[in-house]
């Protein structure tokens, strides 16, 4: 078999610029069609009263407002890290209405579902950060695919992850090492339906989710409004097996949320 990557070779982490310029060119194209949306009923509009284009320009004219600066609201929290005003709301918006229109207008320009998602997990992870929650060990919950254990290990770890015997043959060992070092909860699930009764069994506050971008913008978007930090898993021997992940990474995202 193959060596598994080593340490330092992990893929770059994907970069939110994408989905914000995405969100960019999505707001201008709502604020577009909201106008187009104004200008051609209201042509007949001024037959049923004089009044009527003013009343129905003012409120098309407030949802481009409230358009451009909801966008222009998410791009500065997500610059300047910092919960300006409503992120968790905004958060809501981005995973809710802004993700599916921005996946459309990603295939119009050619850009791959996966290339989307990989910055939409970049972005959330950026307005959770921006909450600068600060969460109790006990409360928060890393959830790990099963595919990080290596393929060849006879020891199921699944449910109860101190099974591991530490052979350092995968990064189970360094995450379950970690997760006893800050006492928090970790758990390697099969599924999304097994990762779902996880998180209503332990009810954290907080999910440190290992996935590939599928698995994880599915799983953001069903747990809100409960934070998730996703961080992308390294397939070097294809998807859904022996995959890596960088245990530094999970480290650093859980010291930036734990109290
Ligand atoms: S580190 Fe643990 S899970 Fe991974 S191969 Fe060794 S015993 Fe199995």
């Amino acid at each position: 078999m193959p060596p598994l990557a080593s340490k330092g070779t992990y893929q770059k982490p994907p970069q939110k610029r994408l989905f914000v310029a995405l969100m960019g060119v999505t707001c201008l194209l709502v604020v577009g069609l909201i106008y187009l949306g104004w200008y051609i009923p209201t042509m007949g509009l001024a037959n049923i009263h004089p009044d009527l284009p003013r009343i129905v320009g003012m409120v098309f004219a407030v949802l481009s407002g409230i358009a451009v600066l909801g966008t222009a609201l998410l791009v500065l929290t997500t610059a300047f890290g910092k919960d300006i005003l409503g992120t968790k709301f905004m958060r809501g918006v981005v995973i809710k209405f802004l993700l599916p229109l921005i996946e459309q207008m990603g295939k119009l320009c050619g850009i791959s579902k996966d290339t989307i998602r990989q910055s939409f997990v970049a972005m959330n992870n950026s307005l959770v950060i921006s909450q600068r929650l600060k969460v109790k060990p006990d409360r928060i919950l890393i959830l790990l695919p099963h595919c990080l254990q290596l393929a060849e290990c006879e020891i199921k770890v699944t449910g109860e992850i101190n099974k591991c015997m530490r052979c350092g043959r995968c990064d189970i060992m360094g995450l379950a090492d970690l997760a006893q070092r800050y006492q928090v909860d970790i758990s390697v699930a099969t599924g999304g339906t097994l990762a779902r009764k996880v998180i209503i069994e332990k009810r954290p506050k907080l999910v440190l989710a290992v996935a590939c971008e599928r698995d994880l913008t599915s799983g953001i978007k069903d747990c809100y409004p409960l934070p998730v930090i996703g961080v992308l898993n390294d397939r070097p021997f294809g998807p859904c097996f022996n995959t890596r992940v960088d245990v530094e990474k999970i480290d650093a995202a859980l010291r930036s949320v734990l109290a």
